[in-house]
């Protein structure tokens, strides 16, 4: 199992690690120095010793001579006081020993001192005692060896204490410098040390704010890598459940759609068939008007008018489940706009009448080909006009435009009715959607209309708006790209006419 320990462990351990390098070097640092100061303070005291013993030396090698050779001529050479300044000079030698340790240096003072005294008493001492005076060159050369001796293990005491004391300095000052020094490593081990922990939590984070990015994109295969701390791993592999669980669902969905649309499919079929019989027989029986008695023909009228509805109906549907399987096609050539926008007139020219609406037809002259299929886009038209003939009010003004616009023909219906409102409009090509305003409920409809218009203007590789105001009318709004090996309609300029019959 691989060691991944805690957001929070990996807080603690950090501080816990900082916390003891910090120390450490303190206490290391603090140790040394006090080390230091005690071996100076040793060294110090150690040397002012051996330089009062190094006095003693002195004066019990004076104490000597004065034995050996009294200050007066009535005195006498004592041999007592001889030895007796010899044990003090001994014993003096002794301490020194001490004093000077493994201080290579000074025990050799010491020893040649203590060489040359012996020798001065061998030369000088012991036949001055035994009242005989020793040659004066022999007597001044040991007497200056010993002087000479005792000069230079003063001297070289002192030199050693100095050095001591440069030695405490030079130590203290390099002590110090390696504490900075270490101090400074442990707060840069800090820094890496959480540097790396924030680089540990970054990584894993980026990788989920992208991933969520993904999935709120609507990209549902996102998976996450997971790591990082544990709290961060968890994060991860929630993560990662959510978008499995998602994207099961999505599946799910796809599946029951499918089912829906291929039920839809399957049934719109189905029933297209029988209809269109009925539609037949009843459109056969309302032609044999003299065959039948008044109530038999308006029976026969109801039927082929439902028919016909119930038709509509089902073609609708037929068309919205195909666009939906993606198995909606078009067959979209170079086409003249004039002719169709003529024909689609025609076509509705009787229902506006009906209403007493004013229609209008109005192409721009020299329009170039559409590429469209000219029976679809016919049946876009006339879903538009129906809808502006159904909705708008009796006397109401209804236009039918077509103009060009850079590489596309707009294709325009409006008209003067009672329009939607915002919350209309955003709705108006859903599915199965119908406004609840008293002109909408007041005659039939689906709600079918405007959803299968946009799939077919989209499949031409158009675009489809609405725009309205209220209280002021619809204007619905398509374009459609111009043909591109399409030829330009030369024919006359563009007139205004009444219902459909466009020049
Ligand atoms: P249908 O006409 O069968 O109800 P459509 O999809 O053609 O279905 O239209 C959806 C709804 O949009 C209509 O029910 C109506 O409420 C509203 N609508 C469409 N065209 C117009 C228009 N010209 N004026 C006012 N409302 C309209």
């Amino acid at each position: 199992m691989s060691f991944n320990p805690s957001l929070t462990a990996r807080l603690r351990i950090g501080f816990l690690v900082l916390f003891a390098l910090l120390l450490i070097v303190s206490l290391l640092g603090v140790g040394r120095l006090f080390q230091i100061r005690v071996d100076y303070e040793n060294d110090i005291s150690r040397y002012f010793q051996l330089e009062f013993q190094s006095e003693r030396l002195r004066s019990g090698f004076i104490l000597e001579q004065a034995a050996a050779r009294p200050a007066t001529a009535h005195q006498r050479p004592s041999q007592a006081e001889l030895n007796q300044a010899a044990a003090s000079f001994s014993a003096a030698v002794g301490e020194a020993r001490r004093l000077t340790g493994d201080d290579t240096v000074l025990t050799s003072e010491l020893n040649r001192l203590v060489v040359s005294e012996a020798a001065w008493r061998k030369a000088v001492g012991g036949p001055l005692i035994d009242l005989q005076v020793p040659p004066a060159k022999v007597e001044a050369r040991v007497t200056r060896a010993v002087t000479r001796s005792a000069d230079a293990l003063a001297t070289d005491t002192r030199s050693a204490r100095d050095s001591a004391r440069d030695k405490a300095r030079t130590d203290t000052r390099n002590t110090t410098i390696l504490v900075a020094a270490g101090l400074g490593g442990a707060l840069l081990a800090a820094l890496i040390l959480f540097s790396g922990l924030i680089n540990s939590m970054r990584a894993p984070l980026g990788r989920l704010v992208e991933g969520a990015r993904r999935l709120a994109g609507g990209d549902l295969r996102t998976r996450v890598e997971v790591g990082g701390p544990v709290e961060i791993a968890s994060l991860g592999r929630a993560f990662n459940e959510m978008a499995n669980s998602l994207e099961r669902d999505a599946r799910e969905r796809d599946r029951v759609e499918q089912m829906k649309d291929d039920f839809v499919l399957t049934v719109s079929h189905e029933l297209r068939t029988p209809v269109t019989v009925v539609k037949g027989f009843a459109e056969m029986l309302t032609a044999q008007r003299k065959g039948l008695n008044a109530s038999q023909f308006e029976a026969a009228e109801v039927i082929s008018e439902s028919a016909g509805q119930l038709q509509k109906m089902i073609n609708d549907l037929l068309d919205l489940a195909r666009s939906d399987a993606g198995k909606l096609r078009i067959e979209p050539q170079p086409t003249p706009v004039r002719p169709l926008a003529q024909r689609i007139g025609r076509q509705m020219r009787p229902n506006f009448e009906g209403k007493d609406q004013r229609f209008t037809v109005s192409v721009e002259k020299d329009l170039p080909e559409i590429d469209a299929d000219a029976g679809r886009i016919g049946q876009v038209l006339a879903n538009l006009l129906m809808n502006a003939n159904k909705y708008a009010p009796e006397g109401a003004q209804v236009t039918l435009a077509a103009t060009r616009g850079g590489d596309e023909v707009e294709f325009t219906v409006s008209d003067n009715g009672p329009g939607l409102d915002e919350d209309q409009l955003e709705h108006v090509f859903d599915r199965f959607w119908r406004a609840d305003s008293t002109e909408t409920q007041a005659v039939g409809g689906t709600g079918l209309g405007l959803a299968i218009a946009k799939s077919l203007v989209e499949l031409h590789g158009g675009a489809i708006t609405a725009n309205s105001s209220e209280g002021e009318g619809a204007t619905f709004r398509f374009v459609l790209p111009i043909a591109k090996d399409g030829r330009l309609e030369r024919n006359a300029p563009a007139r205004r006419t009444k219902a459909g019959a466009a020049g």
